[in-house]
């Protein structure tokens, strides 16, 4: 059976490691098919491509999109983009606009809470200037030792209610989706089971997603739970929608999932990658 991972981030965005160094951590760990979908932003596909070719391992060009959709972020990743598109770097130039300022307030509230130079200290860990994310905030909490792991660090800052988070208005669902097709890509929602809306608004996104021309959901990735993974199995049963598995892995010993290392799709979905490979 294949190893396909259709979901990580490199310091482009705000993983650790460079394009080139996912791609060899990825054929170490046995990926066939490898996908690079940084935040917003492209700019490390054509190096991605270039490092999976010498590693020996197909390539997915991806990115993933912060959406906003009723007052909740969510995430659509695109597969199979033609990353040179130019309404898709139009797209997702404009979504990193806000991404400076809402990093200044972030670092004004997080002075509010005792926490001063926050905003120098993100920078520290940030590979590209245009797209300064909470993740870099948080590696700045850990190194400052007022937390010791992500997760611990997103339970007590930077989420809604606490300490250093600032509502942001992303892409509009519609926007999102019709960025990815335009540019020849598979729209995918992201970690379905993250997002804290009710069945009935889970569903209505769902339908939207549908309308839209959105194909696919992930079923396995590092941010479900073992149990997670039969239920969004039969979502994307119940709706229609192909299957994708990957692992979000942003970087060591940070991700609790690595590259290629989650359990395979449950049986009875359709693979994404289905008539790909
Ligand atoms: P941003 O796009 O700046 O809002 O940052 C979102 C990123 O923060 C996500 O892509 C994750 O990498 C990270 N993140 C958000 N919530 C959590 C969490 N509960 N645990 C670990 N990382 C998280
Ligand atoms: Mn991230
Ligand atoms: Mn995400
Ligand atoms: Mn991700």
């Amino acid at each position: 059976m294949l190893n396909v991972d259709l979901h990580c981030h490199s310091n482009v965005s705000d993983g650790v490691l460079t394009p080139e160094a996912l791609a060899a951590r990825a054929r170490q760990n046995g990926v066939d098919v490898w996908a690079l979908t940084d935040h917003d932003e492209v700019d490390g596909v054509a190096r991605a491509r270039a490092a999976a070719a010498e590693n020996g391992l197909r390539f997915v060009a991806g990115v993933e999109i912060s959406v906003t959709w009723a007052a909740q972020t969510v995430h659509i990743v695109g597969l199979r983009i033609d990353e040179t598109n130019s309404a898709l770097l139009q797209g997702l130039q404009a979504t990193r606009g806000g991404r400076e300022q809402r990093a200044r307030a972030i670092a004004a509230q997080l002075a509010e809470h005792g926490i001063a130079d926050a905003y120098q200290g993100a920078l520290k860990y940030v590979g590209n200037p245009d797209l300064i994310s909470r993740t870099h905030f948080a590696r700045y909490i850990i190194e400052l030792g007022l937390q010791p792991d992500m997760h611990a660090v997103f339970r007590h800052y930077l989420s809604e209610g606490k300490p250093g988070y600032m509502p942001h208005k992303w892409a509009t669902l519609k926007e999102a989706i019709g960025w990815i097709r335009g540019a020849g890509g598979t729209a995918v929602v992201a970690h379905p089971g993250r997002y804290k809306y009710g069945v009935v608004a889970f569903g209505a996104f769902l339908d939207e997603f549908k309308q839209l021309g959105g194909t696919a959901i992930e079923v396995v990735t590092g941010s479900h739970t073992i149990d997670q993974y039969p239920v969004y199995a039969k979502v994307a049963k119940d709706y229609g929608f192909l299957a994708s598995r990957g692992s979000d892995f942003h970087g060591p010993h940070e991700s609790r999932v690595d590259l290629g290392t989650l359990p395979p799709l449950p049986s009875g979905v359709t693979p994404v990658w289905h008539d790909w490979v």
